[in-house]
C-alpha cells in the first residue's frame, strides 16, 4: 500500500517501530521484532501488524512455543470508546482494556490457526495495553510518576513505559517466578504440575477469556444479591488455564469438584496461586542527576483513562 493511502498517524507510528523496534540499538529489548506478513487472516495491511518478542511479556513463559502476539496502534474510534472508562470500577477497566486488546491484538496458535486477545493471559493485559499506547503515540506523549531520587534527593519524573524508544527507556519491572515454583513448572507444557496424592493438577496464570466469563458471573450474582464464590472463582481460572471459555453448567460442574477438595489439596493449590503473581511488579530508571537506579511501585498518576487521553492535549499538539 502507497504511502499516501495512509494517515499521519499510521506513518508515524510505522516511522517510529522502523526506527526503535527494527533498528539495532542494543539497549531496545523489542530489538528483535520482526514484521511479517499476517495479511492472510484478513484485510489489514500487513505490514500494520508487529510480532512481538513473546519473553518480555510478564507472562511470556506460558505461551506454548511456537505462539504468535501481534499488536498494531489504536485506532481514534478505538481511544474514544475507550476514553469514557470509570477510573473508579476495575470491572470497567478491565472492560475498556479487554477492548484496546481485541481490535489490536493478532494471536496465532503454533499450529497456525487463529485464536484472538482471549488466548493472552490475564497477567499480560497491563503490559501490552502499554505496548499499544507506545505504537499509538510514537511521539511519547508524557505519561509519568513524580518520583524522588534516595541517593541524592534529586525530583524528577519517571516514565511508565513498556518499551525503550530512542529517547526514553523502559520502566517496567516483571515479577520473576517465585523459587518455591521453579521445581513444579514443566517447561515443554508451560505449566505448573502439582501431583498430590496421586492427581496431578495443572495450572498457569488465566486467560482473558476465562477472566471474562468469571467477572460476568461475578457482576451478575452481585446484581442478583448473590454472593459470587471468589475463592472458588480466583483457583478454578488458574487450573482452566487452557481455556478461554466454559459454559455455565461447567462452572457449575468446577464449583462441585472445588467444594469436594481435599483439605491437602486446597490448602496446595492455594498457596500456589498466592504465589502466581504474574504481571509488571514495579518501575525503574536511573536518575538524572546521580545516575544510580531509582525504584517505585506501579500505579497510574491519574486513573487509568489517561493511558490513552492525553490530559494536557492542547499543550502536547500544539505546544
Ligand atoms: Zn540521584
Amino acid at each position: 500500500m502507497a504511502d499516501k493511502f495512509k494517515s499521519k498517524q499510521e506513518q508515524e507510528s510505522l516511522k517510529y517501530l522502523e526506527e526503535n523496534f527494527v533498528g539495532d540499538n542494543q539497549d531496545n529489548d523489542l530489538n528483535s521484532i520482526k514484521k511479517v506478513d499476517l495479511s492472510y487472516l484478513d484485510d489489514v495491511p500487513s505490514n500494520e501488524y508487529m510480532v512481538i518478542p513473546l519473553d518480555i511479556l510478564p507472562c511470556g513463559l506460558f505461551y506454548k512455543p511456537g505462539t504468535k502476539i501481534s499488536i498494531r496502534s489504536a485506532k481514534v474510534q478505538e481511544v474514544q470508546a475507550y476514553s469514557v472508562v470509570d477510573d473508579n470500577n476495575y470491572l470497567d477497566i478491565t472492560e475498556k482494556m479487554n477492548g484496546i486488546l481485541s481490535s489490536c491484538i493478532k494471536y496465532i496458535y503454533p499450529n497456525g490457526t487463529k485464536g484472538s486477545y482471549k488466548d493472552v493471559r490475564d497477567g499480560d493485559r497491563l503490559f501490552l495495553i502499554f505496548m499499544i499506547r507506545e505504537l499509538t503515540f510514537p511521539g511519547g506523549k508524557n505519561l509519568s510518576k513524580d518520583v524522588t531520587c534516595e541517593n541524592c534527593g534529586h525530583e524528577f519524573k519517571m516514565e511508565l513505559r513498556a518499551t525503550s524508544s530512542n529517547k526514553v527507556q523502559k520502566s517496567f519491572v516483571n515479577i520473576e517466578m517465585s523459587p518455591k515454583l521453579e521445581k513444579f513448572f514443566d517447561s515443554r507444557e508451560r505449566v505448573f504440575v502439582f501431583n498430590i496424592d496421586g492427581v496431578d493438577y495443572k495450572m498457569a496464570p488465566p486467560t482473558i477469556g476465562i477472566q471474562e466469563i468469571f467477572f460476568g458471573d461475578i457482576k451478575t450474582k452481585i446484581q442478583t444479591d448473590k454472593s459470587p464464590n471468589v475463592a472458588f472463582l480466583k483457583l478454578a481460572s488458574f487450573l482452566l488455564h487452557d481455556r478461554i471459555k466454559i459454559t455455565e453448567d461447567g462452572i457449575k460442574a468446577k464449583e462441585q469438584e472445588f467444594k469436594n477438595l481435599s483439605m491437602k489439596t486446597f490448602q496446595v493449590l492455594n498457596h500456589a496461586v498466592g504465589l502466581m503473581l504474574f504481571g509488571i511488579k514495579e518501575m525503574k530508571c536511573d536518575c538524572p542527576s546521580c545516575g544510580l537506579e531509582v525504584r517505585t511501585d506501579m500505579s497510574f498518576p491519574s486513573g487509568a483513562s489517561n493511558i490513552f487521553v492525553i490530559p494536557d492535549a492542547i499543550d502536547e499538539y500544539f505546544g
